[in-house]
């Protein structure tokens, strides 16, 4: 196999294809446009799953699973949904030798077939709210694909939830697209700007929808986990209905909220560098990997290391700490370089000098150099190393955003800042200019901030009046 990155300056998406495939993350699968996750990506999004589980159960949330097939029909009846995702639907025609009566689609999205059996569910406002998430598979066939970012087939979470009232509706909303920006803080480590999509960007059936974006190390946006207020919409194409506290018939007010393995993109892009991946400790399939070092030919010492080695990985069980010993065949320096590649945050060395000396190595993959540490008491160290390592891992990223977003006056200004990174501009709102921006510039509005600076007078492109109480983020984006 081919190791070594091209450099991220010179071609950072080559950098990203290589270093998906070179760290073991995932493959290219027979069919064009989809991927096989190995087990190395599929072990970082189990730890992410864990993750924000925990968090939409803390928050009231039931997991459930709905199937994967949808009748056609069900798509026609919310028409900007059927708009919205007709083009990227893969349908089945044909099943157990025959043509079927109605096709069925595979799930873009479950809004629809979720609509379908929340009527069912819902007929008092006492049934209410509804509070469930599925973690499942779903396909859009994309024309341009890439791992992670953009696949025909792709992991996510799907939470649907139906309420009384349009305020306890927005209340969820708003309150899941906190949970992302959580989540990314504290267990990716990615500084996730949060705010609105403008109406040109809201998902398919939508009133409202919320974002959480994130700048890569090239400064392109990534749109990282979304969450929509979709009003009534659902409830009136589903007949989502229940008797209100007065005994009057009312709609539900749904929400729909979603993350999925484009994530994985995001935790590549926003930290690693030109050696490879730098994985955020919580997150990491592998924390701390141990590599024992001893001459093949002295059985002596090489007992000594590994019984040292297990022993030391027992205690970094006990303590929580994902730990891998590496006795491979290969010589130290290659070993070395794959975890640097694999991103692993610590790597401790031991060999037999250092057993006597009571003494062992370790390497901080956010830092040049090794530092010798003593055995006593390592494992303690290098948990307190690895709340660090998170620390130092987001102050760096929020550092870059910073570094790479300015606001600015005049469309001239703003052509070259979205060259370099982030725009915050004053906007009119108006579809028709966001396209003349995006044609001009490749640009799109990311979102509108929840905070952020005031809008000033003029929109920076047409010097119309501004459409928002805030300045619009626009940027190159994923
Ligand atoms: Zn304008």
């Amino acid at each position: 196999m081919k190791r070594g990155l091209p450099p991220q300056h010179q071609d950072f998406s080559a950098w990203y294809n290589d270093i998906v495939y070179q760290a073991d993350l995932a493959d290219l699968s027979p069919v064009r446009g989809s991927m096989v996750i190995r087990p190395y990506g599929y072990a970082l999004w189990e730890n992410i799953q864990a993750a924000l589980d925990k968090m939409f159960k803390a928050t009231g949330h039931q997991n459930l699973y709905f199937p994967m097939l949808i009748p056609m029909s069900f798509f026609e009846r919310e028409k900007k949904h059927v708009e919205g995702f007709s083009p990227e639907l893969a349908v089945v025609t044909h099943a157990g030798g025959k043509e079927l009566e109605e096709p069925l689609a595979i799930r873009p999205t479950s809004e629809t077939i979720i609509g379908e059996m929340y009527s069912k569910w819902v007929q008092s406002y006492r049934d209410l709210p509804l509070l469930y998430n599925q973690w499942c598979n779903v396909v859009r066939w994309e024309l341009r694909t890439r791992p992670f970012l953009r696949t025909t087939e792709f992991l996510w979470q799907e939470g649907h939830t139906a309420h009384a009232t349009a305020e306890e509706a927005m209340a969820e909303t708003l309150q899941m697209v906190d949970v992302y920006a959580e989540f990314a803080e504290r267990y990716a480590a990615i500084p996730a700007v949060k705010g609105e999509k403008t109406a040109g960007e809201r998902f398919a059936g939508a009133l409202r929808t919320y974002t959480i974006e994130a700048m890569m190390r090239d400064t392109k946006a990534l749109q990282s986990g979304t969450s929509h207020y979709l009003g009534e919409n659902f409830a009136r194409a589903f007949n989502i209905t229940f008797n209100d506290v007065n005994n009057q018939q009312a709609y539900a007010h749904t929400t729909s909220w979603g993350l999925s393995t484009r994530i994985i993109g995001a935790i590549i892009m926003a930290h690693g560098d030109d050696k490879g991946l730098i994985l955020p400790p919580k997150l990491a399939p592998y924390q701390v990997v141990i590599v024992p070092i001893y001459r093949r030919d002295d059985t002596e010492a090489q007992q000594r290391v590994l019984g040292a080695v297990s022993a030391l990985a027992e205690e970094f069980h006990s303590a929580g700490v994902r730990v891998k010993i590496d006795n491979r065949d290969q010589s130290p320096g290659w070993k070395f370089n794959e975890w640097e590649l694999k991103g692993v945050p610590i790597r401790l060395e031991l060999g037999p000098k250092d057993l006597a000396a009571g003494q062992a190595v370790i390497a901080n993959r956010l830092q040049a150099g090794k530092e010798t540490v003593p055995l006593a008491g390592v494992v303690t160290l290098i948990g307190q190393r690895l709340t660090q390592f998170h620390h130092d891992l987001y102050a760096r990223a929020l550092a870059f955003r910073e570094t790479h977003s300015a606001v600015v006056k005049d469309y001239p200004s703003f052509q070259r800042q979205v060259e370099m990174g982030w725009a915050y501009v004053t906007h009119c709102g108006e579809p028709a200019c966001e396209a003349a921006i995006q044609e001009d510039t490749k640009a799109t509005p990311r979102c509108i901030p929840f905070e952020g600076p005031a809008a000033e007078s003029g929109c920076v492109r047409c010097g119309k009046v501004s459409g928002y109480p805030r300045q619009v983020i626009f940027a190159k984006a994923y």
